[in-house]
């Protein structure tokens, strides 16, 4: 993890005038060094043997105030729990049919898409998102292996 990242993110939270708890502290620096978007469940999992009288609900709270300051997004999919990403430049997810990892990929945004949407529905376009599914390095790994 950039330790650069980690302290223009608590800059940010300074700034916006948000007290930094020690579990506060913890879920950002874990959401900066976990490069799969995880769940709210997979992060108190992380902070468990750190934090052993947090729960669940901190974990969420935390990041819902880390949401509203903007530095880290809820991504929804609608059956099961939200992830969370703390990459907030515009940037595309590649999703593992298998485990379920999401990965960034990073690609010019698709301006055009969000423009030509407007002209043909009339609509005031605010964001698009863009999903790739597929199998990940490992899960196809332990599917050869499998063989
Ligand atoms: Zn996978
Ligand atoms: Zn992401």
């Amino acid at each position: 993890m950039s330790e650069k990242r980690l302290r223009d993110a608590i800059d940010t939270l300074k700034e916006s005038g948000v007290r930094i708890t020690p579990q506060r502290h913890a879920v950002l620096e874990f959401l900066l060094s976990s490069m799969t978007h995880p769940t709210a469940d997979e992060i108190y999992k992380g902070l468990e043997g750190k934090f052993p009288n947090m729960s669940v609900a901190t974990v969420y709270n935390n990041l819902r105030v880390l949401k509203e300051i903007g530095l880290v997004r809820e991504l929804t999919y609608g059956d099961s729990s939200s992830r969370f990403d703390c990459t907030t430049t515009d940037h595309y997810h590649i999703i593992c049919n298998s485990c379920g990892k999401i990965v960034d990929f990073h690609y010019p945004s698709l301006d055009e898409v969000e423009s030509l949407a407007e002209q043909v529905a009339g609509f005031n376009i605010s964001h698009h998102r863009l999903e790739l599914y597929g199998t990940c390095e490992e899960c196809s790994k332990v599917a050869t292996e499998k063989h």
